[in-house]
């Protein structure tokens, strides 16, 4: 069954055993499985046509939609590259990674016509085409025949979402993308699909958590219901009237179906799993969820580096209470080796914090064009460093401190944002938070908490400082509270720290560790 580890596989099986199955619902149009084959059969024709082929890269920038899927199938099945690109970057960012990736061409989808002449400008593009021309061309186009991509070729090269600095192509395989689900089909409970189950999309296909859920949809011959952009009322819809069973959801917009107005209103009795992950969730906005969704919860912790998850925590592991294990991101799934390093090198015991590593079918070939980021990341047997702290307890359950170049230390004490925030977050008139370390003459770092409050509410410094001494050790309690309208996020949804502290660090350098 080696097929079944490619696009080219997948494809051809399902338009074979199920061809009148919706594979793909997007915002522009429906393709069941026969179609799809079809489709991406006319693509290969339109990518030989622009002379591009096997191990050249193509990009993508636009809203979720069928058409970049197809675009995306059809290219992997013939081992082009597809490079999706966030549509919510400044066009000079855009620009930048179009022209790292080399990608041959470049397609935009509908509403990001005025992208072409930017995009034509980038090196080594041959064509740059608006989501009509893509349309016209595919429907003009004869299905081409194509030697398909092998297991271990190159299919996706997906941005890191630039979180702690700039975005760097993570080169996938087939194999990386397909393998672990495929070896290791249903062991774990919450990862096998029932026959009857539909995928909503509802993160940006630029993010693993959007392509991902695409890929995973294609692998289970399940339908993917895809969202143009995260909206509640769309997903509660979704929910609805598309049969969707489950999806997986960022804590920030997890945040917004909890508080949106119909939430309580809308029926999610058909979902069997909300997966949420990608950033840390504080356990109280995690307990709230559980109180108000009938769904088995499921925290994913992956990277674009490991093409997705890598530790699940499942739902037997969820308890409307809040235990232990919730402030914890699960096990590895089956296949996946997890081990925490000291900075001398050494393998550490449970309960000591160090870098978080894994080990699986799972990660990446390398960052495109960056050698030296690669060595730094992937050792030479195959461990991935995540640049995450954290440690593993008795049971094997991961625990995430933070990201390693967020951490504080203040007065010698090491402080993990992640931490603080979750203990900030449970304030009355607090609606989102965010911990950074503020440069201090007595304490090298001073813990500094930003606050947005929650609507009709104010915040009073003292009482957010007095609020967490009540939870945490003195050292972890902010020295001061700034409070601000909103937090500065990136399109996964993720607090960009180092924006806020910017302001603070001009003209010195902050030491990471
Ligand atoms: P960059 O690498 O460019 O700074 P990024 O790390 O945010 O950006 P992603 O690959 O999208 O890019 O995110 C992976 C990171 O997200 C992980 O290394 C981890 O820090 C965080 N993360 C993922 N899942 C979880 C989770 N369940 N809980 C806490 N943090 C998580
Ligand atoms: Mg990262």
């Amino acid at each position: 069954t080696a097929h079944l580890f490619t696009f080219d596989g997948f494809i051809r099986f399902w338009a074979a055993d199920r061809p009148q199955r919706i594979a793909l619902d997007g915002p522009d149009t429906t393709l069941d499985f026969a179609q799809l084959e079809e489709t991406t059969a006319r693509i290969a024709g339109v990518l030989a046509d622009l002379g591009i082929g096997k191990g050249d890269r193509i990009a993508w920038i636009g809203k979720n939609c069928t058409l970049y899927f197809s675009l995306f199938f059809a290219a992997a099945r013939a081992g082009v590259v597809m490079v999706p690109i966030g549509w919510r970057l400044a066009t000079a960012e855009a620009t930048w990674i179009a022209g790292n990736a080399e990608a041959r061409a470049v397609f935009l989808g509908d509403g990001f016509d005025h992208l072409v002449e930017h995009l034509k400008a980038a090196a080594d593009t041959r064509a740059c085409l608006t989501a009509s021309e893509a349309r016209a061309r595919i429907a003009a186009a004869r299905p081409a025949v194509f030697a398909p991509a092998g297991p271990h070729d190159p299919v996706l090269q997906l941005y890191t979402s630039g979180t702690t600095g700039n975005p760097k192509g993570a080169v996938l395989s087939n194999m990386n993308l397909f393998g672990l689900r495929k070896q290791h089909e249903g062991q774990e409970p919450h990862q096998a699909f029932d026959d009857d189950e539909a995928i909503l999309v509802t993160m940006p296909c630029a993010h693993i958590g959007g392509t991902g859920l695409g890929v995973n949809a294609l692998a289970a011959g399940l339908p993917a219901v895809i969202l143009a952009e995260f909206d509640p009322r769309e997903v509660f819809d979704a929910v609805e009237q598309k049969g969707v069973t489950r999806f997986f959801i960022v804590p920030a917009a997890l945040q917004m179906l909890l508080r949106h107005p119909d939430c309580a209103r809308v029926d999610f009795s058909r979902i069997r799993y909300i997966v949420y992950g990608a950033s840390p969730i504080p356990l109280e906005l995690l307990r709230e969820c559980i109180a108000m969704f009938d769904a088995g919860f499921v925290q994913a912790y992956g990277m674009t580096e490991t093409a997705g998850t890598f530790c699940t925590l499942p739902p037997e592991d969820h308890s409307p209470e809040g235990n232990a294990r919730m402030r914890s991101a699960g096990r590895p799934l089956p296949g996946v080796e997890v081990r925490i390093v000291g900075e001398d090198g050494r393998v550490l015991d449970a309960g000591e914090v160090g870098e978080i590593q894994t080990r699986s079918t799972n990660n990446m070939i390398c960052y495109w064009k960056l050698p030296q980021a690669t060595r730094a990341t992937l050792t030479d047997d195959g461990w991935l460093a995540t640049g995450d702290a954290g440690s593993l307890d008795a049971d094997g359950y991961v625990h995430i401190q933070d990201r390693i170049k967020d951490m504080i230390i203040s007065g010698g004490e090491n402080v993990y944002p992640a931490q603080v925030e979750s203990a900030i977050y449970g304030h009355p008139d607090v609606a989102e938070v965010a911990v950074i370390g503020v440069p201090d003459e007595k304490w090298g770092e001073a813990v500094k908490a930003v606050c947005v409050p929650r609507p009709g509410h104010s915040i009073e410094p003292a009482s957010v400082i007095a609020w967490t001494r009540e939870r945490l050790a003195g050292f972890k309690v902010p020295k001061s509270v700034d409070v601000i309208e909103t937090l500065p996020r990136n399109a996964s949804g993720k607090i960009l720290r180092r924006a806020l502290r910017a302001p603070y660090w001009e003209g010195m350098e902050r030491q990471v560790h």
